[in-house]
């Protein structure tokens, strides 16, 4: 997966594409389990200034996801610009008051940083950023019908002959009804 030290990006900037195997978005799934990577895309540009580097480009992958309603798997395809700021910049818990002051700094204004003496990720930093843009609960579509609570009927496919106040919004009216008589 795409890293590079800092020093190599030469003033001209860098231009940088590869494919993604399900290997290297295997982190997708670890963090969800209702989702499997397919495969993907990252394009980058790199240019450097002194020291800041801006990295911009997309991520875009191919998932299977799995609806949390009704349990049907379905693709997703991913898309997401990057646009990242880089400084150099040690971890904030090593840094002394005075650097800690730029740090946090450059964190309110969006200013992510890295290590010169280490190769700065820039294919792990995309794929984190593309996990967090995925949805929490993925539904196959808006209407999504679930399960039938009774008898396990993907209300989307068939029907069935339960009766379905199994959703906890009709419970209160259904007790009414019945005080009523
Ligand atoms: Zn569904
Ligand atoms: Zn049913």
């Amino acid at each position: 997966m795409f890293s590079i030290y800092a020093h190599e990006i030469g003033e001209e900037g860098l231009e940088h594409e590869e494919e993604l195997s399900s290997e290297d978005l295997a982190v997708i799934a670890e963090n969800d389990v209702v989702y499997k990577p397919l495969g993907g895309w990252l394009k980058v540009k790199l240019s450097r200034v002194d020291d800041y580097i801006r990295v911009n480009g997309t991520i875009e992958a191919q998932v299977e996801a799995t609806c949390v309603s009704c349990l049907d798997t379905f693709k997703v395809e991913q898309k997401l610009p990057l646009e990242l700021f880089l400084s150099p910049g040690e971890d904030i818990d090593e840094a002394s008051a005075d650097e800690e002051e730029i740090l946090v700094e450059d964190e309110k204004s969006g200013i992510d940083h890295y290590n010169p003496e280490e190769p700065i990720e820039i294919g792990r930093m995309a794929i984190e950023l593309l996990c967090i843009a995925l949805p929490m609960h993925p539904r196959c579509k808006e209407d999504c019908k679930g399960l039938c609570q009774e008898c396990g009927a993907n209300l989307n496919h068939e029907t069935c002959n339960c009766r379905h106040i199994a959703d906890p919004r009709w419970h209160a009216l259904a007790n009414i009804k019945l005080d009523n008589k």
